[in-house]
């Protein structure tokens, strides 16, 4: 193992003890955020940076999001290893790689080529399977849908009624399907996780303030 890799994997170690006193409970969760390289998914400049609790720039003005972040969303979406989540802005492709240590089949959209080349690549070389491409994720995946789980890393003015529609509603064998997606203005949004739970009912949770790059949609309104 080259030094700086052995370097990396005690920041990590100890990232994933950070993350934990902060009440992430989900052993699962934390499994993954221990096994995803962060550094890899950061330009070179900042990469020692990578194990700070912290959310960093990638381009384009985007960013990687906060690991506490990720894997809180991660956890509200209580995924269980087979299930199909669909993931709203790939950016860096890091939620998406814990996505994949949950056993997930993930789909990711991404509005940025550029980002989802990148992202595509990194994932591929990392040998995560994930199925990855770029649009307007507003809309959601609905030739992929119903999904078990959605989750949107870019914050929402609203909840996107498109993206309730392709959740799975429940049945005697399984649960309906969870959207965690961040709702708010640019200034901060509320961690939001709506369930659904028949085929025109939802729950609606809320869960603390944070503060994303906003979800940009660009496709005009069809009314
Ligand atoms: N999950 C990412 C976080 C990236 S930040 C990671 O782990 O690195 C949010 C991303 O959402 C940005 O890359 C941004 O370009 C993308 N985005 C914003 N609006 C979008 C939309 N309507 N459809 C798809 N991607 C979008």
């Amino acid at each position: 193992m080259a030094q700086s890799e052995g370097v990396f994997k005690r920041r990590r170690a100890r990232l994933v003890e950070q993350i934990r006193s902060k009440g992430i409970s989900d052993e699962r969760v934390l499994e993954a955020i221990g096994r995803v390289p962060r550094e890899l998914f950061i330009d070179g400049a900042l990469q020692h940076r990578a194990y700070e609790d912290y959310a960093l720039p990638i381009g384009l003005r985007q960013t990687i999001s906060q690991p506490s972040t990720v894997a809180f969303q991660t956890m509200l979406l209580e995924s269980e290893p087979g299930d199909s989540i669909l993931e709203i802005g790939t950016g860096s492709g890091y939620q998406a790689a814990i996505l994949c240590e949950m056993g997930v089949r993930l789909f990711s959209i991404e509005r940025h080529k550029l980002l989802h080349v990148r992202a595509k690549s990194l994932l591929n070389h990392l040998n995560y399977r994930a199925l990855l491409r770029v649009g307007d994720g507003s809309l959601g995946w609905s030739s992929l849908a119903p999904f078990d789980g959605i989750v949107v890393t870019a914050g929402a003015m609203e909840i996107p009624s498109v993206l309730l529609s392709q959740l799975r509603e429940p049945n005697d064998n399984q649960r309906g399907g969870r959207l965690v997606v961040p709702v708010g203005d640019r200034h901060g949004q509320t961690m939001t996780r709506v369930t659904r739970t028949g085929a025109e009912s939802y729950d609606t949770e809320q869960h603390g303030k944070y503060i994303f790059v906003p979800l940009v949609s660009d496709t005009p309104s069809s009314t």
